[in-house]
């Protein structure tokens, strides 16, 4: 079990980020900051500062998608300057890049998210475009989670409604795991089920107060989605965050590209309609998700029907390894695009 040493979550504490990364490592020298273009513009004097007031030498790599040709860039130029820590400074693009170079290069990665847009803040895993697999793949855990509020709040309301997406998906990825639990035998850590269903229980719970964006909705969201990735770290796969939602999410990305929605919002869609064949209630998902600014309609992220049903079907077969609700119910086309119509996706 593999889990981060050290998490800070709250106002301003990017300023913080120096001696964070010297109480993980008194002997640290260097550390290689890769980040977004606008997240450096933003934010990146106070995080420079704060890495400068603690005497490290920063090197820092803007990137602008989470392809492999990227990483595989990265890693060459990165090699070169030998750093302590990798920094993954800003949305889910940079941490996951951040995350999969410092895996190739065996080294400690923090962390340090501007979005609070997905669970991949403090999970062991990744989505890079260009390799082989169409689901995350397993890398290291970062060490250390940083969580500036402060700098959370300044980022488009649509990625904390993302972020939601993500945390109601637990819902359905944990009454996955149940089932193939039940019927392929399969491991279930009762603690991990737990832990992530938590975590989207309270965003159920509190979807209402959510919606502003104070200190409370932020912080409610980040933490949720740090313990969630912390619950894929102690049942050591992703089973705990990641079912049939999850597959169907993929499975868009496969059929229609990458330019549809954020990961959150396909997730949340995805949600919604195996609650349903898995009779949970989903009209309470549909509430939350709405409360929370987050779609609930195939059209409000330009899918069509045809779209949807095409995933809905595609979506087993690209991981036919992991057990789910769609791998018992077989759907075809007629009852995939009744299953979607049935919850008012379509
Ligand atoms: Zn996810």
């Amino acid at each position: 079990m593999e889990l981060p040493r050290k998490i800070l979550v709250g106002n301003g504490v990017i300023s913080q980020l120096g001696s964070f990364i010297t109480e993980l490592d008194r002997n640290a020298l260097k550390v290689a900051i890769i980040t977004g273009k606008n997240v450096k513009a933003r934010a990146g004097t106070v995080c420079k500062s704060s890495v400068s007031e603690s005497s490290l030498q920063d090197s820092w790599y803007i990137v602008n998608d989470a392809s492999i040709d990227s990483v595989n860039r990265l890693q060459t130029k990165i090699s070169d300057c030998v750093p302590d820590f990798i920094i993954g400074f800003g949305g889910g693009r940079s941490v996951d890049i951040a995350k999969m170079t410092a895996f190739k290069l065996n080294k400690p990665l923090l962390s340090v998210p501007t979005s609070a847009s997905h669970d991949g803040i403090s999970s062991p895993f990744v989505s890079i475009r260009g390799t082989d697999k169409p689901h995350s793949i397993k890398v290291n855990t970062p060490i250390g989670v940083l969580a500036d509020t402060q700098l959370l709040s300044e980022a488009p309301l649509r990625l904390l409604a993302s972020g939601c997406g993500d945390l109601v998906a637990k819902l359905t990825a944990v009454k996955d795991w149940e089932l193939a639990r039940d019927e392929m035998n399969e491991y279930f850590g009762g603690y991990a089920a737990n832990l992530a269903y938590m975590s989207a229980k309270i965003i159920l719970d509190e979807s209402r107060k959510l919606l502003h964006k104070n200190g409370f909705g932020i912080r409610t969201i980040v933490e949720a989605l740090i313990s969630a990735g912390v619950a894929a770290c102690i049942a050591g796969s992703s089973r705990p965050c990641s079912g049939a939602e999850h597959l169907f999410s993929h499975a868009l990305e496969y059929v229609v590209g990458h330019n549809y929605g954020l990961h959150g919002e396909r997730v949340g869609l995805g949600t919604i309609m195996m609650a349903k064949l898995h009779n949970l209630d989903w009209e309470r998902i549909v509430e939350t998700l709405e409360n929370v600014g987050a779609p609930t309609k195939a059209k409000q992220i330009k899918l069509n029907e045809e779209q949807v049903v095409k995933s809905l079907l595609t979506a087993q077969s690209l991981r036919p390894g992991r057990y789910t609700i769609l791998s018992k119910l077989k759907l075809d086309k007629r009852s995939a695009l009744e299953l979607a119509k049935s919850v008012h996706i379509l």
